[in-house]
Formats: C-alpha cells, sequence, structure tokens
C-alpha cells in the first residue's frame, strides 16, 4: 500500500557551486528530517541522542545518489490538545521527501542533465558572504534550461562579511528579478541568531544544542519597520501574479497567511517567483524552515505533469505515448544512476514515472530489448537502507544486482513498451594521451579510470598500440580536465597529460568505383581474389552499408563476408591523413574467382584494395567535430565575445535576451574550441559562462584540411 499520496512526495535537489555548504546543508536536512521521524516514537530527547551516537558511528548517507526522509512543517507541530492529537497531526501531514544528489562539478556532462531531469524542484544554495559568484550562474542557467523550479537559501549567514540583503541582492540582480525576501535575519555575524518570518510575522530563534529547539517570539522592536515593509512587497508580489488575489490586494482586503502560501506555491512551481530563505547550516539555524519551504513551495510529482507531461516514445512503431503519474498506469521508470555500494554490490537508482516497480517481477528494458528481474529492491534513508516490495509512481529507489541496465535505460512493462529519453550517448569528440608519473601510479591509473567509464558513458579509455600509452577521450576539455582533476583527488593518481586532440573523420563526397585484384601464383599456394567495388556518400551520421549485388555466382557466396570484412578494415583508416572514415554505402558488384587459389584472405584484401581506391576517386574530405555552443555574457562584453567567435570560424545562431544578461547560441569548431574557459574568463572578468557539446560533424575547409593531412594540426 502506497504511504504518502503523490502530493505529499518531493523529488529535489540541492544545487550549488562547491564550497557554498551543498554538504552540510544535505547533512543538516538528514540530521533534523532524522528527528522528526522519530519523533513520537520515542521520546525526544532520547532520539536526538540516539541519532547522535549513530552519526558519529557510522557518519550520515549523503553521498547515495537519492536518499529518502520525512518532514512535516514546523508549524503543525505546535498544533494538538493532546500526544495523541499531535501525534496524528503529524503524521497528518507529514512528507516524503526524496534528494537526489546532483554531481559537485556543474558543467555540461550528461550526469548533470540526467539529474536535473529526474528531480521535481531544487534548493539553490549560496555563500552568505560572496553572494552570487560566477560559478553559481552556471548552475542557475542549467537549471532554467530544465525548467527546474526553484528556491533558494543563503548559508553561511554567521560568517564574518556575511550579508543576507547583499546576497539577496546579487540573486535579484544577476539571475532573475524574481527572487523573493521570506525572512529577515535578527542579529548578524557571531551575533546572528534567528529570523523573522516576513509570512507569520513573528521572530524565531534556534536554541539548544544543535538548533533543535525553536522559540517563537514577537519581532525585535528594531527590526519592526524593516520587516513590515519587506512584508509588504512579499504581498504586493505574491498578489501581483494572480488575478483573484490581485483583486482582494486593490480592494484592501486581508489575503490570509494560507492564501499567500498556497498563491506563492503555484507562482513558484510555475517559475514565476523564487522565494529565498536565510541561515546557517553550520550553526544550526533555520534549517527547519528551509525543509518546510521545500514541502510548502516546490513541486510534487502530480504539480509537474502540468508543467511537462510525461512523454515516451514506443520502441517499434516511434509513436508518442504519455502517461500518468498513476499507480495504476503500466510501469515506466528511468535508470537515472548506477553505482557500486560496498555491501551489495551494483545499485541502480531509479525513478518511476508511472505505474508500481514489483520486487519479484520482470520488466522489459525498452532501451536495450533485454528482460530483466527485479531481484531486491532498496531505499536508502540517512543512516539505515530499507528493503521494500514495491515503489510507486514519483517515488525512487534502487535495484540490487541489475546487470544489464546502465544509466538512461527505460525499464517497463513488458506488455506497454515505451521508452522514456532517447539518448543517444554521442561519440566523444577529443582525447588526450594519459601517462602515469611512476610505476605505483601506473595500475592506480588504470583502476581509476575504469571506475569513472563505468559512471560516465560518453568518457571512453582506449590503448595506444603504437605507443603503449593510454588514451581517454570525452565530450570536450573541461570534461576531460574534470576527470583528470578527479583521478588526482579522489584516486591519488599522478599523470601526464598530452596536448587534446581533435577527433576527425574523413568521408567520400560523389560515387565512384574501382577493381580490387590480389592475385598470386608463383610458388607456394596462390591467392586470388578479384572484386569491383562502387561507394557512394550516404547521409550524415548513417556511418557504414554494405551491399552484395552478385549474381550468379561470379563470386562463391561464401567470400562475400570477407570482402565486407576488408572494406570494414579499410575504413578505420582513411585515405587522406589516416582519420576513420564515416557515412559510405559500399556496393560490390562484380568480380571473378579461381577454382583452386581463391580464399576468404585474398577476397578480405581485394575487398580493401578496391575500397581504397574507390574512396581516393570520390573526392575525399576530412569531416570535423562541430560544437554547438550557448555563451551567457553581461552586455557590455558581448561585442568582445562575438568578435572573437567570429575569428574561431564560429557562427552565430541568435543572440537573446535572459532578464539582464545575453545569451548567445552559436556553433563553432571543436579544434578552435581549447582553452575557451579561460578565454571567455579574461574576456568577461570572469562573468562569462558556456556550456559547449558536440552538436555535428563538419567537412573542414581545404586550407585547414591540407594543413592536418600535413600533420601540422
Ligand atoms: P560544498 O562544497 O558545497 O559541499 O560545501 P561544504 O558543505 O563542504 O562546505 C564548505 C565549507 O564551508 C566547509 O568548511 C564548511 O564547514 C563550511 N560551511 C558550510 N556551511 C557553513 C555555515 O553555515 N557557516 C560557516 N561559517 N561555514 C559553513
Amino acid at each position: 500500500m502506497r504511504q504518502y499520496p503523490l502530493e505529499k512526495v518531493r523529488d529535489i535537489g540541492i544545487i550549488a557551486h562547491i564550497d557554498a555548504g551543498k554538504t552540510t546543508v544535505s547533512e543538516r536536512v538528514l540530521f533534523y528530517t532524522g528527528i522528526s521521524h522519530r519523533i513520537g516514537e520515542v521520546h525526544e530527547g532520547q532520539a536526538i541522542m540516539d541519532w547522535m551516537k549513530q552519526e558519529q558511528e557510522r557518519g550520515i548517507t549523503i553521498t547515495s545518489a537519492a536518499t529518502t526522509c520525512f518532514w512535516t512543517q514546523t508549524r503543525f507541530l505546535k498544533q494538538g490538545e493532546n500526544e495523541e492529537e499531535k501525534k496524528k497531526i503529524k503524521k497528518d501531514n507529514e512528507h516524503r521527501v526524496n534528494i537526489i544528489d546532483t554531481p559537485g562539478h556543474i558543467d555540461f556532462t550528461v550526469e548533470v542533465q540526467r539529474c536535473l531531469r529526474v528531480l521535481d524542484g531544487a534548493v539553490v544554495v549560496f555563500d552568505g558572504v560572496a553572494g552570487v559568484e560566477p560559478q553559481s550562474e552556471t548552475v542557475w542557467h542549467q537549471a532554467d534550461k530544465f525548467n527546474v523550479p526553484r528556491i533558494c537559501f543563503v548559508n553561511k549567514l554567521d560568517r564574518v562579511g556575511a550579508n543576507f540583503e547583499n546576497a539577496f541582492l546579487s540573486i535579484k540582480e544577476r539571475l532573475n528579478p524574481n527572487a523573493l525576501e521570506m525572512q529577515v535575519p535578527i542579529g548578524s555575524e557571531a551575533n546572528f541568531k534567528g529570523v523573522v518570518d516576513l509570512l507569520t510575522m513573528k521572530a524565531f530563534y534556534f536554541e539548544g544544542e544543535h538548533g533543535e529547539k525553536i522559540e517563537e517570539k514577537d519581532i525585535p522592536q528594531e527590526l519592526k519597520e524593516e520587516a513590515e515593509k519587506k512584508r509588504t512587497i512579499l504581498v504586493e508580489k505574491i498578489a501581483e501574479n494572480d488575478e483573484k488575489l490581485t483583486e482582494k490586494y486593490l480592494e484592501g482586503k486581508e489575503i490570509s497567511e494560507d492564501e499567500l502560501r498556497q498563491s506563492l506555491r503555484t507562482s513558484t512551481i510555475n517559475s514565476k517567483l523564487i522565494p529565498v530563505f536565510c541561515g546557517t547550516a553550520l550553526k544550526n539555524k533555520a534549517i527547519q524552515f528551509l525543509l518546510d519551504a521545500v514541502l510548502d513551495y516546490l513541486p510534487s510529482p502530480i504539480d509537474v505533469v502540468s508543467l511537462q507531461p510525461i512523454k515516451g516514445i514506443h520502441p517499434k512503431t516511434e509513436e508518442e505515448i504519455i502517461r500518468q503519474p498513476k499507480d495504476d498506469e503500466p510501469l515506466a521508470a528511468l535508470a537515472f544512476k548506477v553505482a557500486t555500494d560496498p555491501y551489495v554490490g551494483s545499485l541502480t537508482y531509479f525513478r518511476v514515472y508511472s505505474g508500481t516497480l514489483k520486487k519479484g517481477s520482470y520488466v522489459l528494458n525498452s532501451t536495450t530489448g533485454n528482460q530483466e528481474r527485479i531481484g531486491r529492491i532498496v531505499r536508502m534513508h540517512a543512516n539505515h537502507r530499507e528493503e521494500v516490495e514495491e515503489v510507486y509512481s514519483g517515488d525512487l529507489g534502487a535495484i540490487v544486482g541489475l546487470k544489464n541496465t546502465s544509466t538512461g535505460d527505460t525499464l517497463c512493462d513488458p506488455e506497454h513498451p515505451i521508452v522514456l529519453e532517447k539518448i543517444t550517448f554521442p561519440e566523444p569528440v577529443i582525447s588526450v594521451r594519459i601517462e602515469p608519473k611512476t610505476k605505483a601510479d601506473q595500475e592506480k591509473l588504470s583502476l581509476a579510470l575504469h571506475r569513472l567509464a563505468e559512471e560516465d558513458p560518453t568518457f571512453r579509455i582506449s590503448g595506444n598500440p603504437d605507443t603503449g600509452d593510454t588514451v581517454i577521450s570525452g565530450m570536450g576539455e573541461l570534461h576531460l580536465d574534470i576527470i583528470i582533476d578527479r583521478t588526482k583527488r579522489e584516486f591519488n593518481v599522478e599523470a601526464d597529460i598530452g596536448r587534446p586532440q581533435v577527433a576527425y573523420k574523413e568521408t567520400i563526397t560523389t560515387e565512384s568505383e574501382a577493381e580490387g585484384k590480389y592475385i598470386k601464383q608463383s610458388g607456394g599456394r596462390g591467392q586470388y581474389g578479384h572484386v569491383w567495388l562502387k561507394v557512394k556518400p550516404l547521409e550524415k551520421a548513417q556511418g557504414f552499408a554494405f551491399i552484395n549485388k552478385i549474381k550468379g555466382g561470379i563470386i562463391p557466396q561464401e567470400f562475400i563476408p570477407a570482402v565486407e570484412k576488408g572494406v570494414k578494415e579499410a575504413l578505420t583508416k582513411g585515405v587522406i591523413a589516416g582519420y576513420p572514415l564515416t557515412d559510405i554505402e559500399v556496393t560490390l558488384y562484380d568480380g571473378s574467382f579461381h577454382d583452386v587459389d581463391s580464399s576468404e584472405i585474398a577476397f578480405k584484401i581485394a575487398g580493401a584494395m578496391a575500397f581504397q581506391e574507390a574512396a581516393k576517386r570520390a573526392k575525399p574530405v576530412i569531416l570535423e567535430p562541430i560544437m554547438k555552443l550557448q555563451i551567457t555574457t553581461p552586455l557590455e562584453f558581448l561585442g568582445d565575445v562575438t568578435g572573437d567567435l567570429n575569428s574561431k570560424r564560429g557562427r552565430i545562431e541568435s543572440i537573446n535576451d535572459r532578464l539582464n544578461i545575453k545569451v548567445i547560441d552559436a556553433i563553432a569548431p571543436l579544434a578552435e574550441m581549447f582553452g575557451y574557459a579561460t578565454k571567455l574568463r579574461s574576456m568577461t572578468q570572469g562573468r562569462g559562462t558556456f556550456t559547449m557539446e558536440f552538436n555535428h560533424y563538419e567537412s573542414v575547409p581545404n586550407n585547414i584540411a591540407q594543413a592536418i593531412a600535413e600533420g601540422k594540426k
């Protein structure tokens, strides 16, 4: 039986740039929700003690890809006449909150995008001293791209130099003018004691060793005026976005606390308003109100459907299918992370979008077409792991020991197949040589790289047989930088890195044909293979096709696969500069054979020879990866940024306004984009941000092709 109705489920992420306090905030969230869940079961004081002991012993699991916790808004905990009633009110209002771990490095990698897809809302954490930093802008724009409703938390108000007002203004000016102050801090820096809540117009102080005792008082005299002023703005802003309330407001009627809360919820979910809260995670102040806000303002899986329906396609017919987040719909779940757990082995984290995922059932992995049996399902809590029988729509869990399901795959009802996300992982477009510094690093390096490759499907490792080096390939310079950085920090490996290399390809531009003859008839066993091949360019990204048009046994059937094999081998080494050939159709249409001397090897060689000759005649060209860029910059640097793009063979597709910044969509060759992060930073005084992903391959201009062929590029 479902324990929590869908309206009482939240799937959220806590996002921040490094050092803003994401880890500390998450820890505190798990700490307080741990207490909350136990209140009523044991005496409160005892529960905290238990919790603290456990926390010290095992450390809180905050590294789990999805952690489940429970929370009831603090305002409900004050209600009720007696214990019995209190317990009931608390239970009736309890929510399940699933916290999805978002990677610390927010960049353009697939993993970040997938996390943002799986969560319904986010808490963005800022440092109370620094306010909005260039990196927070990157985080913010990623969330914009995926339409993620969010609330803000200005952390570290206890620090010297922390200032909520300044941090709030930086959010309003640099990220979104619809940011809305929800609280006024009481005291500052070391004297920061609590907050005035602008909805209820009450002052709250956080006492006790872990700030777990919330004391409600009247607003201190010296803050009254400021609080009144800010509440007026708050009410005005909420009413502005709500027709019904606008009317009431204009008529001078009182708008109730609940009406304000309800209306702000709708506006937050529609990303029209962004509530901003404050506190300090380290000093245990006001985290409980942040949790209240997660329940009050961030969407449930039902709210999200009104923003973005659950869409998928039929794996065979490619017809679009829409699903509802209901437990009795057919199952559709998305695997969003595969992790290795020291206790149980492989854990496949998933979110159920529709239907119910049951232990012991058979499901279809519609991405691969394989059937999978669901052995055990677990849910991760802060301090324990719960074995569950089933997971309902809108909820998250992890399957133990799935072998053939990877990140991004859809698991569904075999009778009602659906693919939730059509993902084709882009081919890596950039490579660097990586060489361990010492013998001892060698083994560690290999282990580290393989671990990282398991997590990230866009990262590849290959050996370079010519030199014995390891070559790693990925989606961009930053992607590889992060991987190299992680091998250092997480695996302690020292390595030397080569110069980044672009993964060029070659293709042909016209049709042509050629003969391949491999005949040896002197001494020993003779050889005889003879073919005629036609080559023809294919559409972009079609790869390779082989057509056999041999009739009447001119070449015996048994030798045909050998011809194809020869052609395939020849494809790996292009005819201009040795890069792999792609997007070519090859037709075998004529040839001859010899009763005694013909062999597979002879036909393979003949196939390769004919193909190479035909490719040379078919006006071959070199292809280079072209990247899709989105650059954001304040207006004053727009000219420099676009001028620089033009000099890099870039093409600007559009320039738009996003609030007070300019957003440039452009495409540019990867070869010109090395070091762009540094370049952009210096051009924009650190305020420009960009994302870059592979878009397509395109032929390089003649002068550059020549330089590449001569090995000068
Ligand atoms: P993350 O990199 O975003 O996960 O940030 P962490 O949670 O690891 O915090 C970075 C640093 O800031 C650590 O040294 C924390 O102890 C510190 N920190 C986190 N929250 C607060 C806070 O509220 N006040 C103060 N003074 N320091 C904090």
